[in-house]
Order: C-alpha cells, then sequence, then structure tokens
C-alpha cells in the first residue's frame, strides 16, 4: 500500500491510500477519484518527502552530539586551566610582559586584554593563547 497526498484543480488537500503506483492513474482514468471536499475529478498527486524529514531529524542529533562533545572538552579545559593558572584580570598584558621580559617568575596566567593589546603582544613576540570561550566572570 502506497499512501499519497493528493490535491485537486481547486487546491484541496487530502490523502489516500492505492494498492501500487499504477492504481492512482488507473483509478484517475476512469474517474474513481474526486476531491472529498468539492468533488472535482482533477486530481493530481503531490510531492511528498517523508524521507527528507527523517534525514534532517538525525542530522540535527548529530550535530547536538557533536556540541556537547564539545562542550564537555571546553569544560575540562576550563577546569585545568583554572586550576593551574592565575587570573590576572585586567591586569594580562602587564603581567606576560613582566613575565616574558624576566621582571617576574614565569607562570601560567589567564585574564582579559583587548584585541589591541593582543596585537602588541603578538607584536613582541610573547606567547598567548586565546581560550576558545568567552567567560566575564572568570574566578
Ligand atoms: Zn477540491
Amino acid at each position: 500500500m502506497i499512501k499519497y497526498t493528493l490535491t485537486c484543480n481547486n487546491g484541496h488537500q487530502f490523502e489516500s491510500w492505492f494498492s501500487n503506483s499504477d492504481s492512482f492513474e488507473k483509478l484517475k482514468e476512469k474517474g474513481h477519484l474526486e476531491c472529498a471536499v468539492c468533488s472535482s475529478r482533477e486530481i493530481e498527486k503531490s510531492l511528498m518527502a517523508p524521507r527528507i524529514t527523517s534525514n534532517n531529524s538525525k542530522k540535527k542529533e548529530t550535530l547536538i552530539s557533536a556540541q556537547s562533545a564539545l562542550e564537555k572538552e571546553i569544560k575540562a579545559l576550563k577546569k585545568r586551566i583554572k586550576k593551574t593558572a592565575t587570573d590576572v584580570g585586567e591586569n594580562f598584558p602587564t603581567e606576560a610582559r613582566a613575565m616574558h621580559y624576566g621582571e617576574k617568575e614565569e607562570k601560567p596566567i589567564i585574564g582579559r586584554t583587548t584585541l589591541e593589546e593582543a596585537k602588541d603582544l603578538a607584536e613582541e613576540g610573547i606567547p598567548f593563547a586565546p581560550l576558545p570561550w568567552n567567560d566575564d566572570k572568570v574566578n
């Protein structure tokens, strides 16, 4: 059995079962098909896409699980950094410079900096990496 969504020439849509794909054509030729609303015999098959729908939902699932895996990784990374690094907040460029030029003992630090300051640090050859998240409340 095949289910088709049918449309009449007046735009009414309804569903009907057929034993196979030929039977729709045969019934239509013999005038056995008519619209349930307006009794029109000008019936056409609508395009159905049940497969596309199921493919879409599968894709969505894959995306969600990939995202949560990444979130887990970032969470673990965050934990590790908070354990080992000192948050120097807005002083990041100053602290990074002091350590780079040997004025301070080197240690892992995290903090915030502007794009301009980050560019300056990079030009001076000070190693740092942008963190893959935007966290205003780093403790
Ligand atoms: Zn109709």
